[in-house]
């Protein structure tokens, strides 16, 4: 297999609406779509470079996939699948990537996809394993006013969502976990992200009584960086800590490991690197005895979303699963495929060879901000 040709598409998305959580406002979202082609086949890989998760941004992103990632596709054949893999199992460890998870990813994800539709196999034979049910996904409520936080757990109980996250912000108003018991019942499992927002004393307070109400799993309670901080909390938290934005990389993930400074990695694809950079992590977390969820990107496309629906059926153990939103978070996906998740959270397995969406192509040219094409 000889790639012929590269495009890269910095996507201006918009929202269903505006999003909150800690820090940040957004009724856009700015991805990165890498289309790669080969024979008449194309491939496509999605990244989302967000500054305060991986450091990237949308032009530092384009920029390596076309000065690095693309560049190094030049001159060569890969004569099997293995070949692909061996590439970018070379690829993911170096700094460049390390230091570009997203830019990474959305690469990946193409020449993985492409590769699958070249070799006519699937993801899963392609990766020698096996798709099985994964959880249900979560419902994930953003910082919302009390009347929009009424309509949406309404919104969730009606799709009989049982498991939900729900964002925090640096207060906390107790009374939002009475109401969300009160509408979604009793036996809701309920869990919250703070994204970074609380100090190490205000994470114990806050916990402390979240203790209260039985909230499941406190995610990202103190700074990215705060890994003291993240393991003091951990160390003294009777619920399960999940560090987010503290575990991108495989180093994140080595160090916060090593300190035992959380319970569950929270591993998303476009922040930890792809299926390779994702499967390390989730590696390690395994060895080291501790669980992950599967995570997502707000606004990421079908392409994303599949990426994560085949990663999840590739564990037993996965603890929480996120994403597939499409179309209830973006005004318009650029997929074809219908991606959301159904009622309770449950979702099928994505069929055919590679991730198993087709883009649309017109959708691709109405959303792009910057396109640029390479031929190889
Ligand atoms: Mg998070």
């Amino acid at each position: 297999m000889k790639i012929e040709a590269a495009d890269i598409f910095a996507l201006h998305l918009p929202l269903l609406q505006r999003y909150n959580h800690h820090g940040v406002t957004r009724s856009y979202t700015d991805n990165i779509i890498v289309r790669l082609r080969s024979n008449g086949l194309e491939g496509y890989g999605e990244g989302v470079p967000r500054s305060y998760v991986t450091g990237e941004s949308v032009r530092s992103a384009f920029r390596i996939i076309r000065s690095a990632l693309i560049a190094s596709l030049g001159g060569r054949s890969f004569r099997s699948f293995g070949e692909v893999k061996t590439h970018l199992s070379k690829l993911v460890t170096t700094p460049l990537c390390q230091n570009n998870l997203s830019a990474y990813c959305a690469f990946e994800l193409a020449l993985l996809d492409l590769s699958c539709k070249y070799w006519d196999c699937s993801l899963e034979s392609a990766f020698r394993t096996e798709w099985h049910q994964p959880p249900p996904y979560s419902g994930v409520v953003p910082l919302l006013p009390p009347d929009r936080f009424e309509v949406f757990l309404n919104l969730l109980k009606k799709n009989d969502m049982k498991k939900i996250k729900l964002k925090v912000g640096v207060q906390i108003d107790f009374g939002l976990f009475e109401r969300a018991f009160a509408v979604l019942g009793a036996d809701v499992d309920l869990r919250v992200d703070a994204n970074g927002s609380w100090t190490e004393k205000e994470a114990l307070a806050h916990i402390a009584q979240m203790e209260k109400y039985g909230i499941k799993a406190v995610e990202q309670p103190v700074a990215k960086e705060n890994l003291e901080g993240l393991k003091a909390v951990s160390a003294h938290s009777n619920i399960p800590i999940v560090a987010d934005e503290s575990v991108c990389s495989l180093n994140d993930a080595e160090r916060v490991l090593a300190m035992r400074a959380c319970h569950v990695f929270n591993v998303r694809i476009s922040k930890c690197g792809g299926f390779l950079g994702s499967l390390a992590i989730m590696g390690l977390a395994r060895k080291g005895g501790l669980r992950c969820q599967i995570g997502c990107q707000v606004g990421e496309t079908g392409i994303l979303s599949a990426a994560g629906r085949h990663l999840a059926g590739w564990f037993d153990d996965i603890l929480y699963l996120e994403g597939s939103f499409g179309t209830w978070a973006l005004r318009e996906d650029i997929v074809d495929e219908d991606i959301r998740f159904g009622r309770g959270g449950r979702a099928p397995p994505m069929i055919g060879n590679g991730l198993g969406v087709t883009v649309r192509q017109e959708r691709l040219r109405k959303y792009a901000k910057i396109s640029e094409t390479v031929t190889l």
